[in-house]
Formats: structure tokens, C-alpha cells, sequence
């Protein structure tokens, strides 16, 4: 029998801390992509361009025209648990930014080569600081750049192997940042987009400045069919407000491939809201069949706990019950009363 390991304990070196949270966050290129677009949004850009080249392993840059950084703010940006974003528990429960745990940037920046450049409104020039995870004096240098911020990611998981193994091919990758793209592009009617892949254009979406541009970013992302098999739906009841629009049981999926739902702008993935959509769908779709539908729920704050989940893709209701009753009612009504090319609307 091995004698029972006794070892001292001891303080891990930030650079191991920050891979071992990257762990939790940062799966595949894709998962960078994501925080880098959070930030985006949290800066209050209207335009986030997305370079990406090998699927995402050999770089990854977004850049932003949001409020940028602070000089003196530069090298906190690359530290643990630092963010502009709350202050007490208090904000946290009822945080309204994408971001608020710190540590997007220093995760990447522990399993990646990340250079940040960032200029804000009232200065003559941008400043630049790389990072290696360490957290050690950092490096700032002046640098040309526009208001806003350029995040630039090369060789992801360069000095993890072990993840680096998991990474699938060039395609597959990109393919999931498309995806992702896609995904935040939905939340945010009002910011503009570009992707590009091994420097060729992917995709190109203008910002919109009213209602009216939506359905065509719509047609863009969802396809050309789906405005004309989906139903818009807009309810409003007991504070909580449902609006976007779902597939008519005639335009049903082999896959879940168009299935975004979001919660006060934040893109998630839900049981209790999956639950509540395959059940509003029970009885005119198919058992094997994946319904379609783009949809936002609006809630107070303060009555979601979007602190569940590292990567933030998970959220907790705090009433599950009423929520779930709301958005399976409220889409019963419009799939179950649908006249063609008609709001389904019910404001209670
Ligand atoms: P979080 O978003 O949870 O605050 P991050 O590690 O993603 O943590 O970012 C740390 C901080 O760096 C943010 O709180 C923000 O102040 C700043 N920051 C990061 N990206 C940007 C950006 N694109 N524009 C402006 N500020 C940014
Ligand atoms: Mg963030």
C-alpha cells in the first residue's frame, strides 16, 4: 500500500491560477470570440469586426469602437478578478453588462499570446500592453488606434497541450465561431458586424437604426425562409415581456439549429425555457422534430441569478415556476391561434 501523500500546501503561481480558470471558460476559439463580443457590447460599441484566421488557433482579433480603456486601467484589464463592471453584491444581483467576473481577459491571456490596444475619447493615443498570464508588471507602450479596443489572441492553448489536443479541425472551429457570431449578432440589432476567415469576408451586417432593419438581419442569419414560416410573437404579462418570433410547426428542424433565446439580451441555453417551448409545441410537431424561433424575454434583473455558470450560458430564475408558465402560454396561444402573417399579441 502507497503511504498516504504529505505534502505542504502552497500558493499556486497566478499564471496556473488563471489556466485553471481558463479551463472552465475558454473550451475552443469559439469561447474567446464570445468574451471578446461581451466586452464589446459592455464598451457600448456600434461596430465589432472579427479577424479570425486558422479557425480561430493561430489568431483571433476583435476589435471595437466602444469607450476603450484607460491607460492606467491597462494592465488591471489582464488581472484576476478586476472589472469595471460591479462593485458589491448588491450590482451583482442585478448586473445588466454581459461581463462582471474579471476574468475573461486573464484567462485568455494564460493559454494564449494576447495583446491588448485600446484608446478612450479624451486622449491623443492609444496604449498597448502584452501579457503572458503572469500578472507581473506589464508592459504598456503608445500605439496608433481609433476610440476603442483591439483585442489580439495568436496561438490558442500554445502552452496547454492537453486542450490543444481536443481542438477539431480548422473547419469545425470556425464553424462554431460563425455560429457564435451569429448568436451575438441576434442580440444586438443596433451594432454592426464583420467576420472574416483567413482574410475573406464572411459576413457583413450594417447596424440597424430602427425596427424595420431587423427582419433583414433576420433573412441574413436565419435564412430567407424564416420570416415567412415564422410567427411574430409580443406578449407581455405579470412584468415579464416575450417578443421575436417562432416557426410554424410546418417550418420544424431536423436539428436544433435555429434555436436562439435570450434573456435580457444575453444569449443562454435553459432546461426550464427548453422545457417550456417543446411543451408549447407538443402537440403540432413531430416527436423527432426541432421547432425554430428567435426569441427575448425581458425581466428585472434583479430576478434572474446570471452568476450560475462560468461561461454565463446558464441562468437561474428566481421565480422558475412563473416564467416557464409565461413563455409556454404565451407560445401555446400564438402556435395553437396562428392566422398567417399576424402579430400574436396578448398584453395582460
Ligand atoms: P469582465 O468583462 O467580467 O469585467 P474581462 O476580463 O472580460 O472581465 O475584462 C476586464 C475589464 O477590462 C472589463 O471590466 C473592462 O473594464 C475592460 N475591458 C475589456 N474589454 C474591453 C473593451 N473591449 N472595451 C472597453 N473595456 C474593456
Ligand atoms: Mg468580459
Amino acid at each position: 500500500l502507497a503511504a498516504p501523500l504529505r505534502m505542504r500546501i502552497r500558493r499556486l503561481p497566478p499564471q496556473l491560477i488563471n489556466q485553471i480558470a481558463a479551463g472552465e471558460v475558454i473550451e475552443r476559439p469559439a469561447s474567446v470570440v464570445k468574451e471578446l463580443v461581451e466586452n464589446a457590447f459592455d464598451a457600448g460599441a456600434r461596430q465589432v469586426e472579427v479577424d479570425v484566421e486558422q479557425g480561430g488557433v493561430r489568431l483571433i482579433r476583435v476589435r471595437d469602437d466602444g469607450c476603450g480603456i484607460d491607460r492606467e486601467d491597462l494592465g488591471l484589464a489582464l488581472s484576476r478578478h478586476a472589472t469595471s463592471k460591479i462593485a458589491s453584491l448588491e450590482d451583482l444581483e442585478r448586473v445588466a453588462s454581459m461581463g462582471f467576473r474579471g476574468e475573461a481577459l486573464p484567462s485568455i491571456s494564460a493559454v494564449a499570446r494576447l495583446t491588448l490596444t485600446s484608446r478612450t475619447a479624451d486622449v491623443p493615443c492609444g496604449w498597448q500592453v502584452s501579457a503572458d498570464g503572469s500578472e507581473s508588471d506589464f508592459d504598456i507602450q503608445p500605439a496608433q488606434h481609433a476610440q476603442g479596443t483591439t483585442v489580439e489572441v495568436r496561438d490558442l492553448f500554445y502552452n496547454t497541450p492537453a486542450r490543444r489536443k481536443f481542438l477539431r479541425a480548422e473547419k469545425t472551429e470556425f464553424g462554431h465561431i460563425q455560429t457564435l457570431v451569429q448568436r451575438m449578432a441576434l442580440a444586438r440589432f443596433d451594432v454592426g458586424f464583420r467576420l472574416r476567415h483567413n482574410q475573406r469576408e464572411v459576413l457583413r451586417l450594417q447596424p440597424d437604426a430602427e425596427e424595420g432593419g431587423r427582419p433583414e438581419r433576420i433573412g441574413a442569419l436565419c435564412g430567407p425562409d424564416f420570416l415567412e414560416q415564422a410567427l411574430r410573437v409580443e406578449f407581455e404579462a405579470s412584468g415579464l415581456r416575450l417578443h421575436g418570433w417562432v416557426g410554424l410547426p410546418t417550418f420544424s428542424r431536423s436539428q436544433a439549429d435555429l434555436q436562439f433565446f435570450y434573456v435580457n439580451h444575453r444569449p443562454i441555453r435553459d432546461k426550464l425555457v427548453g422545457h417550456a417551448i417543446r411543451q408549447a409545441y407538443q402537440d403540432v410537431l413531430y416527436h423527432q422534430r426541432q421547432p425554430v424561433y428567435v426569441l427575448y424575454l425581458e425581466i428585472d434583473p434583479a430576478l434572474v441569478d446570471v452568476n450560475a455558470h462560468p461561461a454565463k450560458l446558464e441562468v437561474r430564475f428566481r421565480e422558475g415556476r412563473m416564467v416557464h408558465d409565461f413563455l409556454f402560454s404565451a407560445l401555446h396561444r400564438a402556435i395553437a391561434g396562428h392566422r398567417p402573417g399576424r402579430t400574436a399579441s396578448v398584453v395582460a
